[in-house]
């Protein structure tokens, strides 16, 4: 038995830091802003895009499929349009009123001792807004959010490659949102002979594993001693790939890539108790391996 207690201790992994996405993930999906932001994101197409009503539901599930989310998506197919304008649009109108302040959670918060930080592909209204309503604003020592990985271009000339696309569109005189031909993405999947080829979004956000990475960098966070915690399975699976330790949040059960579940982050203490108690984590060594404590609580 104590054998057994010592082999799991030297196993166990050192955090030094808790890395948390935002939406759907510190608060619970049955808020309704996911909903909301869908209907909004729809509505923007239609309204600012000028789509056929027709092709949402096809575009947005190719999109969302192929680019993370259907902001980049769009502007991987040629869609061109002001970052800012569109997030205000989206996050504008949605149901902020049904969010309410999360005491329990800001205090499970801020008795961990470890670095805590942010990483939404929002955009930083947004985020600061759910915090501030959450009241969370003060629990967190970053946001990595669209903005930090998304740097607001100017019409001049980088180094980054992604830009190639926004220096070609500026030698079209325009007032249209379509400097360019769309590309085609629902006849490239019904035709996959075609031989077209599927453009690339210069947008970086999650899943990709580049957009992990550089967050990653920016926050100076190393994988290997970090929790990942997401709503979002393909983005799970993305952070287990780059070397995080995840945590699968608004779900009981554990999927592929996932090294815990928990069906509410308010489960975070049962299912992770040793985030508490750093002086004994700091005693034992990192063997590299994943936790052998696999942990699923139910609310
Ligand atoms: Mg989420």
């Amino acid at each position: 038995m104590e054998y057994e207690e010592r082999f799991r201790q030297v196993q166990r992994p050192i955090y030094d830091c808790l890395l948390f996405d935002l939406d759907d993930t510190l608060y619970p999906l049955s808020s309704g802003l996911a909903v909301g932001c869908r209907k909004n994101i729809e509505d923007y197409m239609i309204e600012k895009l000028g789509i056929h009503r027709s092709k949402i539901p096809d575009l947005c599930n190719l999109l969302y499929k192929n680019y993370g989310t259907t902001m980049a998506g769009l502007r991987a197919i040629g869609y061109d349009f002001n970052y800012d304008e569109y997030h205000s649009f989206v996050h504008g109108r949605l149901p902020y009123e049904n969010l309410k302040p999360d005491p329990v959670l800001r205090s499970l918060l801020l008795s961990v001792p470890l670095r805590k930080v942010i990483f939404t592909n929002a955009d930083r209204v947004h985020a600061a807004k759910v915090l501030s309503i959450l009241g969370l604003e003060d629990c967190f020592e970053g946001i990595i959010c669209f903005e930090t990985l998304n740097p607001t271009h100017k019409n001049t000339a980088s180094d980054d490659e992604d830009d190639i696309e926004f220096a070609g569109s500026m030698e079209i005189p325009s007032n249209n949102t379509r400097s360019k031909e769309i590309f085609d993405i629902i006849g490239h999947f019904s035709q996959p002979n075609a031989g077209s080829v599927l453009p690339k979004t210069p947008i970086v956000c999650k899943p990709s594993e580049d957009a992990i990475e550089r967050a990653l960098k920016i926050a100076e966070i190393n994988p290997q001693r970090t929790l990942f915690f997401e709503d979002s399975v393909r983005n799970i699976q993305s952070g287990k790939r780059v070397g995080l330790y995840t945590v699968l949040v608004g779900n009981s059960q554990r999927t592929k890539g996932a090294d815990y579940a928990l069906e509410s982050i308010h489960n975070i203490r049962e299912a992770l108790p040793e985030l508490w108690e750093t002086d004994k984590m700091s005693e034992v060594s990192y063997s590299g391996k994943v936790p052998l404590v696999e942990t699923s609580v139910t609310a």
